[in-house]
This record gives structure tokens, sequence and C-alpha cells, in this order.
């Protein structure tokens, strides 16, 4: 899920390419390179590591050049070194790919008869081969037959020798989007690298090609026919996108969940009740449908039990939830008279977009939950729900999972009336019960320095558990999540019951464990749990709703969360959580907002 960029116009190419690159950095950072036109020529900066590495080594060189291509990579095929680095070049085409060219290894064997020689162990190389043997002098041309024999996704920024100063771009599953300002023309994979300069922005679609040429952009369709731009218009800020005086993308996002609950929430809301009439979804749609599917990766896939809880508790719908990486590969049985729900915060989750795929195909109707307007599954989706947590730059997702959970208690709430299981009455205390703890979330952002105190004592721990029943345990599944992506430790998140069938053996006083218990039904059961992972000296941190008594004996040490117990908890106690997981990180001195390994967006499979 690598970052891409190009330009042509009359500013100095490299800052315009390294500043885009910086804020495409959290797609992927295992190395950076840019190509850039220099005269008749093009030169090729490749750098293993963060792209600071390679500003440094490009320093103040290249002050002539005006139109080049940028990358920042997250590989998939070939180590994070200086020679799998983009741009690749072959021939007379030097290219920069985000995506995953599936059948790079047939392509490889034709190519290598044709004479081609390989340097390099990425499937991104292959295509620069094979535009290049097809091209003849004409830069379109041979992208669209050279596409037309590639599998898998891509989205491209080319340069063809004999054509300086241009710049080609295409996509097929991975994010293109372009622009132009009164200096020239711009493409990348995302709107962040554009906004500085302009918010009016273009999407083109699949397998639609782009031209900057000497500071102009022309559109193409698929047959090469020239196309009117269809421009839109971006409401976000550059503002947004930075990190407003705090020091992690990460804390910062965090303390926007209030703004972002509320901005998700409040249009959906009519009179007391919950309604998608702004989305288009027609009334009575859950009313029609006798089972819903509810697939996602990561995170999302976590919303989505919450979802699968509150939809079953509230409105009794059954509903599936599955990891759409198997979800797609399993030939699932679906049912007439279903519909389905995919959660993502990029919308170009590979995984997830092609389980929509495979929905729509067997003729299910696709609701998406996403927050990237104009994404892949946005467009795909035959109804959009768009979250409106705002960009999301952290790796690891916190405001954009609270909207998405938002959005799980409106979709439960508005299934139950629907069906005819609460009457205007209940839905609207349903809907003020929302409100309400959306109200309640600055009082626990307050809470910073009590966390964090329990967060040190996480400095040199090597494993713990999260542990919790029913939508407690959905919670700890993310918490451990949060915890383990950026602060490195290795955690697990159990259903509280299950522990003595096994896990218990793992907890020593070395092994923390955090308890969740919000939930007023379950609470005798989980402090048996908590009292059982006592008796073997593991220390018990317990996270409990203020309206919760509980025996002091059973834990060492209680967090209490504001706010009432029951179902709407879960919107107050994932922000513990994920200041649980932000101060370890912290106080551990892992890079909170990129850590190891990982990237956002993840378009890969
Ligand atoms: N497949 C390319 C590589 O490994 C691009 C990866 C991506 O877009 O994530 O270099």
């Amino acid at each position: 899920m690598c970052g891409i960029v190009g330009y042509s116009g009359v500013k100095t190419v490299r800052q315009v390419l390294t500043d885009g690159l910086a804020s495409l950095e959290y797609r992927g950072y295992d190395s950076a390179g840019v190509a850039l036109w220099e005269g008749n020529a093009v030169t090729v900066i490749r750098q293993q590591g963060r792209l600071s590495r390679l500003v440094e080594r490009i320093g103040t060189a290249h002050e002539e050049s005006r139109c080049g291509i940028g990358h920042t990579r997250w590989a998939t095929h070939g180590q994070p070194s200086e020679v799998n680095a983009h741009p690749h070049r072959q021939g007379r085409v030097t290219l920069v790919h985000n995506g995953i060219i599936e059948n790079y290894l047939q392509l490889r064997e034709q190519l290598e008869k044709e004479g081609y020689v390989f340097q390099t162990q990425t499937d991104t190389e292959i295509a620069a081969a094979l535009i290049d043997s097809c091209y003849k002098g004409a830069p379109l041309e041979a992208i669209r037959e050279a596409c037309g024999r590639m599998e898998g996704a891509y989205a491209f920024a080319i340069l063809f020798d004999g054509h300086p100063n241009c710049v080609y771009g295409i996509r097929l599953g991975s994010p293109l989007v372009a622009a132009v300002d009164d200096t020239g023309a711009y493409l990348a994979s995302d709107l962040t690298a554009i906004l500085p300069y302009t918010s009016r922005y273009l999407l083109p679609e699949e397998g639609e090609l782009l031209a900057l040429e000497e500071g102009r952009l022309s559109c193409y369709d698929g047959s090469l026919r020239p196309m009117e731009p269809v421009w839109k218009q971006a409401h976000w800020s550059v503002e947004q996108a930075r990190k407003d005086g705090y020091r992690y993308f990460m804390e910062k996002e965090i303390h926007e969940q209030p703004q972002a609950l509320r901005r998700t929430i409040s249009p959906r809301i009519a009179d007391g009740l919950p309604s998608f009439e702004v989305d288009g979804l027609p009334a009575g749609f859950f009313g029609r449908i006798h089972k819903l599917y509810i697939t996602a990766c990561g995170t999302a896939l976590y919303c989505g039990m919450v979802g699968k809880a509150l939809i079953e508790k509230i409105a009794r719908l059954p509903v599936e939830v599955e990891v759409a990486s198997e979800f797609r590969y399993r030939d699932p049985i679906l049912e007439p008279d279903s519909a389905a729900v995919i959660i993502s915060q990029s919308g170009e989750t590979a995984d997830s977009l092609a389980a929509l795929r495979l929905l729509k195909g067997k003729g299910i109707p696709v609701i998406a939950v996403v927050n990237v307007v104009g994404s892949s599954i946005a467009r795909e989706a035959d109804y959009c729900l768009y979250t409106y947590a705002g960009p999301e730059i952290a790796v690891a997702t916190t405001k954009a999972y609270s909207v998405q959970v938002a959005m799980m208690y409106l979709i439960a709430i508005l299934a139950a009336g629907e069906r005819g299981l609460a009457d205007d009455q209940e839905q609207r205390r349903l809907v003020a019960g929302l409100e309400e703890a959306v109200e309640r979330t600055p009082q626990v952002l307050a809470m910073g320095d009590e966390i964090r105190n329990y967060a040190k004592g996480l400095k040199n721990t090597e494993s713990m558990f999260y542990i919790g029943r029913g939508l407690d345990y959905s919670l700890a599944l993310e918490g451990s999540l949060k915890l383990k992506e950026i602060s490195y430790i290795h955690a697990e998140a159990y259903a509280a019951g299950e522990l003595k069938h096994g896990t218990l053996a793992l907890v020593t006083p070395q092994t923390p464990v955090v308890a969740l218990a919000t939930q007023p039904e379950l609470l005798a059961k989980t402090v048996s749990n908590m009292r059982e992972v006592m008796a073997r000296g593991g220390p018990v941190l317990a996270l409990v709703t203020e309206d919760l008594e509980l025996d002091p004996g059973a834990c060492d040490r209680r967090i209490t969360i504001p706010g009432k117990s029951g179902i709407f908890a879960p919107l107050l106690l994932v922000i513990v959580l994920q200041m649980i997981g932000f101060y370890a990180a912290e106080e551990r001195g892992c890079d909170v907002d990129k850590p190891r390994n990982l990237a956002k967006s993840v378009t890969v499979e």
C-alpha cells in the first residue's frame, strides 16, 4: 500500500515530490525514491528506509527539474532494500507502483524470453518491462496494452523516454487522485498530498488514463478517447491533516473523538430518531431482510463484532461477522433476503473490496461504512454511510473505529424500529443513550494522567491478556490489538470464561491482565474470572463503569469509566483502551504513529 506522487509544471519538482511523499508516508516507509526529468534524461534516486534519508540525500540538488514521480514503499514483493525501492526502470520506461501484479511470474518468464533482465524481486519491475515492451512511441497505447495483460491491482505513475516533462497515470484496484493548480498538474495516491495546493480534484475511474504533459492534465477513457475531467471538491483542510500541537497524530486523533462522533451521528438523527435518509438508504430496508453479513478486517472487524452484538440484541436480526480475507475464499452460503455491511476506514482495504464484489455478484445488497469519500468500497457499494472522522493519519486507528461503532448503534436502533421491535419512544430512548455516551467522551479524555500512570508499569512487560464477556470481549480484542500494534507487547484477548480452558497456564505475576467489566448482567461471572487470575498471582486492572460495584479483592487496580454500564459503555471504554496502548508505546520509546512492519490503508491481499 505504497504512496505515489507525480507532478509536471513550473515548480522545482524535488520539493513537490518530497512534500507529497511526507504526507503519504503513513502508507508505507520501507524505502522512498524519486525519478526526475532533467533535460531529455531521467534521473532516479532511491533510498532504503524513511523518507527523511532520501530528502537528506537529495539535498539541494536537481533544482532545475520541473517534472517527476515519487514513491514511498510498503514492500509486498522483495525485501525493503534499495534495489527493490521504486522507481523501477526497464528500457525506456520508469515507473512507481502501488499494488500487486499477481501474474508477475508468468509475465517475467515471457519477458525474459524477449531478452529483459531483472535486477529486483519486485512485481513492479516486471510491469515496467511489460510497458516498455508494448511501447512503440505512444505512451497511452503502451499503458493500455500492457495493463490489459496484467492481473492484480495497481496505480502507476510512469515516465517514458522521448516524452520529457510528462507523467502518465492509471489505476485499477488501487487509489489515485489528480489535480491542477496555476503551476501545473499533480497526481497522488490520496488527497493529503494535493490539498496544500488545491481542494479541487478528480478521481479517475478504473482503467481511465491520465496524462500530465508540460503542466497540463488530460484524461482519457479506456479506449483512449479524450474525456472532460469531472471535478470534485474536497472538504478537508490541510490543517485537519496536521498535528495541531499534539506530539503524535494518534494522540490528536484520540482527542478528536468527541467531534468526530458528533459529526457522524447528528446528520443521522431526525426528531430524536435514527435515519439514513441523507445517505439514500431506503426507508424500511432492515424490515425487509432476514439476515445481515458484516465483513471487514482488523479493527473494523472488531467493530463488526460490536455491531453483531448490538443488532442481534436490539433488533433481533441475525448477524454473521467474518474477516473479509476468509469470507471471500470459503464460498459462503448466502441466504436470500439478506444484506451485507462492509466496514473500512480507507475504503480501499483489498480483502474487504473483494468481499464486496463477491456479495454484489451474488445479488446481496451491500452497505459500506467508510471514512474516505470517493474510495473504491464507497463507490462500489449499493449504499454508503460515510463516517465523518476526518483524515486519520496514525497507522493505529482510533477515531475511525469509534465512529464506525457509532454507526453500528444507529443501524441497530433503526433496524429495531423497522422490524417492529422498538416503537418511536424506545428508539428515542436508545438514541438519547447514544448521545449521552458521546457527550461523556471528553470526561474519559481528561483521564490521561491516571491511564498513563498504569501504562508506565508496562515498560518492561512482555506479555499480557485482555479479558471480558459479551460486548466487553469485542472491546478486549480491540484493546489488545491497539496495544500490540504500537507498543509491541504481546497481548491476547480472551473471552473471560475461556481463560480457564488453557490460557490461565500462562498467567504469572509478570503477566498483567486487563479485565473489562461494563456489562451489568455479566459482572458476577467476569469477577470470578478476575479472581482466578488473582489467585495465580496475575496483576489485574479492572476497567469498570462508575455505576457498578466491584469487590476490591477482585483486582489490584481499578480505573473507573464514567457513564452508565450497558450497551453504550463501549464508546467510553475504547478510549481508555486506546490510551493504554498509546501511553505504553510512548513509555517504551516506540514510533507511535508509524509502527514497524505496518502501514495504513491495506490495499494488498
Ligand atoms: N508490489 C510493490 C512492491 O512490493 C508495491 C507494493 C504496494 O503497493 O504495497 O514494491
